[in-house]
């Protein structure tokens, strides 16, 4: 054991830090909090022998959070968010073993997101000694076929994940049935998840489930465990379709002592906004600890930075302690069951000093006590970054450090921290109802049974529309009945769910191969495509890097073989949207702002090849591919005095005015200008509504035009990037105002002079960040928040 130290392992690198300015913030985490544990005793109504398990296991006392979870559970739907390292499995483990050992044909369904954490999930009921009782078994794509008749006739806690559930369970029920007869408690661990395109699916894989249930004549209790998130009573509403759901949320675990650092790579060309880079940074970070025998996990995006960044550290240490760089290692997914068993085996032991990994480890995996945590680039959401910090520090103090890239949101994060930290995190969003991802459950529903009124309840009120659609397109039978009409599948012998991918939004998909080993190694949707798999562009799949040799368009497939290249490719695209319906409008900061559905045109002209080291373009090559459309949601708003608003600005160096029809708004302005801070403004939009929906951006597309046929007037569009919607659009419209503050903040303290990847640039620019108008953008959003723009409106009628 080692002795607690008076001077952390970290004190001098944050000394070092602070002299040179790299730290920019600190803050103290868990110092005002109780640090002591508020325990209470195991509820006297818990069956005995679970008590005694527990008493086996040491454990006398819960965790007040784990007693209040069980009463709560007993009584309705629940969902827990407490902290990382809090003992959140307890949660949903207690009511499970209490209800198997009520009975004994009572069965439970546990939901992982990652095969990693079943198996570790099964290790810890194992642990409870209660063999007779209870007997776990996972079920997923790896379960060999012998096992599988065995698991389904004699395993009372099945785990296994949402795409088994619907590709594997739901259709083959009638196999099923002894679990479904006796289905008592489904458990979802890690829901925040479950959001988005792959949470709009899984909200209608928990639809099903609960039909299928209901049909054997069971009617499951849900106990859902989240990290913490704005909107957690919402989300579990969302993902089950069940109301009064009850939240827990008051953490009765001892809170860490956790030094936070907020660390941002030095400037090395303030006016075109260029840092040192990030992993450079983060290597020299890793590289001290490790000198300092601080046992560190290390968190990043991509699979080719994990192991660039394990050599760079290596090498660093390699100079001076080379037995050190033996003890640095790469951990991410991609290994095989027994060599992830054997890293966690390796770190739960203290074997290794420093882990560098991807988020295959971000999820609870029982990884125990490390002393640091380092997040290279914003992980997305404050949710997850707040998950992986939860490492460090479970000894009772710990350091967990973030180092910014040069992305807006990473710089927006390093200049308001408090904010990020301070503020009710981002909110999980999907839609159940997003119509193409809603119509293929509702198709799979009809294999595994009947469509009939009773099904309102689990489906939801507007099932019958969806049907009817269904019909019309020669998918579904309507019969009619004695009381009412049914619909079953035209063509039963079809099995829809192995059409439909809970990764994608839509059905309608490109495979993607790879051809020097023949392997398919997914799919991306065919709305996508285009502009992500194109011949030359370079693919990125489960942090991977590819090369696509050939698009092809007749059988809906992209060739890729493994890339090693310095650079990456951006498509130039051409974009049009066309207002399809308007769903609502209201006025807002002197604009006219309305959300709708929409239809959105992409042609991808182009790609720009961009060196990776310094982002300057190698070339660009002309693509001759086929206009494609998709139906989406978007917000726009009209600015019909832009001009007037942009009227005080000089013209950027260089930029010619523009002759504009007689049709377009007479303006003054040269085009480049109004158009620039409008596209600007965009950008600006787009970088920063991750903070409100948690999102990425891109899920995100935007398009800004001075003159759009169907408004009339300049406008600026922001759109699901998936077909259908998924709710982020609707979300951006009622937030709206908080998105255009975040965004003239965004660009108001970037200290870049005219534009830089940390404000308005956009690395998924379809334009290829061209026209940008910062000022522009900057004066533009001013007004709007300011209220001139109402005055300038209005004068303008
Ligand atoms: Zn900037
Ligand atoms: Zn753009």
């Amino acid at each position: 054991m080692p002795v607690e130290r008076s001077i952390e392992p970290w004190s001098a690198l944050l000394d070092a830090g602070r002299v040179d300015g790299r730290l920019v913030r600190e803050a103290n985490e868990g110092a005002g909090r109780a640090a002591r544990a508020r325990l209470v005793q195991p509820p006297v109504e818990l069956h005995p022998e679970v008590r005694q398990a527990l008493a086996r296991l040491g454990i006398e006392r819960l965790y007040s959070h784990q007693a209040q979870a069980l009463h709560s559970a007993w009584a309705s739907t629940t969902i827990v968010t407490t902290g990382t390292a809090s003992g959140k499995s307890l949660c949903f483990n207690l009511p499970t073993l209490d209800v198997l050992c009520r009975d004994s044909r009572a069965r439970a369904l546990y939901l992982y997101p990652t095969k990693a954490l079943a198996q570790d999930q099964a290790r810890a009921l194992c642990s409870f000694g209660l063999e007779r009782r209870v007997r776990p078994a996972i079920y997923d794509g790896d379960t060999p076929r012998e096992a599988r008749r065995e698991i389904r006739r004699h395993a009372n806690v099945v785990l296994t994940n949402p795409d088994m559930l619907h590709v594997g369970i739901l259709p083959n029920h009638a196999a099923w049935a002894d679990l479904f007869s006796n289905l008592a408690i489904v458990a979802i661990d890690e829901a925040h998840v479950y959001r988005g395109v792959f949470g709009s699916h899984v909200a209608n894989v928990l639809r099903r489930l609960r039909r299928i249930a209901a049909a054997y004549g069971t009617e499951p209790r849900f106990v859902l465990t989240s990290a913490t998130i704005a909107n957690p009573v919402e989300l579990a509403e969302r993902l089950t379709g069940l109301e009064d759901v009850r939240l827990v949320d008051e953490d009765g675990s001892p809170a860490p002592r956790r030094r936070i650092a907020v660390w941002n790579p030095p400037l090395t060309d303030e006016a075109l906004g260029a840092r040192r880079s990030s992993l450079a940074e983060a290597a020299e970070l890793l590289a001290r600890l490790a000198r300092e025998s601080a046992r560190t996990i290390c968190f990043m995006k991509s699979r080719k930075g994990v192991e660039v960044l394990s050599r760079l550290v290596k090498q660093d240490l390699e100079t001076d302690a080379p037995e050190l760089a033996e003890l640095v290692t790469p951990y991410r997914a991609g290994y095989t069951p027994q060599q992830r068993h054997e890293l966690e085996q390796r770190l739960v032991r203290g074997e290794l000093r420093t882990v560098i990994t991807t988020d295959a480890l971000e999820l609870g995996i029982d990884i125990g006590e490390l002393d640091a945590a380092v997040v290279v680039t914003f992980p997305g959401t404050v949710a997850s970054l707040r998950q992986m910090w939860g490492r460090a520090g479970r000894r009772g103090r710990g350091l967990a450090v973030y180092v910014a890239g040069e992305d807006a949101l990473d710089q927006f994060f390093c200049r308001h921290p408090e904010d990020f930290l301070d503020r009710p995190v981002e909110a999980a969003i999907l839609d159940h109802e997003s119509p193409l991802i809603y119509r293929a459950h509702l198709l799979c529903a009809a294999h595994e049974g009947p469509l009939s009124r009773a099904d309102a309840e689990p489906l939801g009120p507007r099932w019958e529309a969806h049907a009817e659609v269904l019909q019309s397109a020669g998918q579904l039978r309507r019969r009619e009945g004695a009381i009412s009409a049914s619909y079953v599948p035209r063509r039963p012998d079809r099995y829809p769910a192995g059409d439909v991918s809970l990764r994608s939004a839509s059905p309608d998909s490109f495979a993607i191969v790879d051809v020097s080993s023949g392997e398919l190694l997914g799919f991306t949707e065919a709305a996508r495509a285009h502009s992500t798999v194109h011949e030359g562009a370079v693919y990125m799949h489960l942090g991977r890097s590819y090369e696509v040799r050939e698009l092809d368009l007749e059988r809906r497939r992209a060739l890729v073989s493994p890339f090693d290249g310095d650079w990456y490719t951006q498509p130039k695209t051409q974009t049009d949207t066309e207002i399809v319906r308007l769903l609502d409008r209201r006025e807002t900061l002197g604009v006219s702002l309305s959300f709708g559905e929409v239809s959105v045109t992409d042609r991808v002209l182009a790609y720009q090849r961009r060196r990776l080291s310094d982002h300057a373009q190698v070339d660009i090559v002309a693509l001759d591919l086929p206009p494609t459309s998709f139906p989406t949601q978007a917000l726009w708003f009209e600015l019909p005095s832009a001009d007037r608003m942009l009227g005080e600005l000089a013209a950027p160096a260089g930029a010619e005015t523009v002759a504009v029809s007689p049709a377009l708004p007479v303006g003054t302005l040269p085009l480049d200008t109004l158009l620039g801070s409008l596209h600007a403004t965009e950008h600006a939009q787009i970088a920063v509504l991750p903070l409100i929906a948690m999102c990425d951006r891109w899920d995100i597309g935007g398009l800004s035009t001075n003159f759009h046929p169907q408004t009339g007037a300049p406008t600026i569009f922001l759109y699901d990037g998936h077909p259908g919607g998924i709710g982020i659009a609707r979300t951006a419209f009622a937030r709206f105002e908080e998105l255009c503050e975040d965004a003239r903040r965004l660009i108001a303290e970037c200290p870049c002079a005219s534009g830089c990847p940390s404000c308005v640039q956009s690395p998924k620019c379809g334009n290829l960040n061209e026209p940008l108008h910062k000022a522009g953008a900057r004066a533009l959003l001013e007004q709007l928040l300011t209220g001139d723009a109402a005055l300038t409106a209005a004068a303008s009628c």
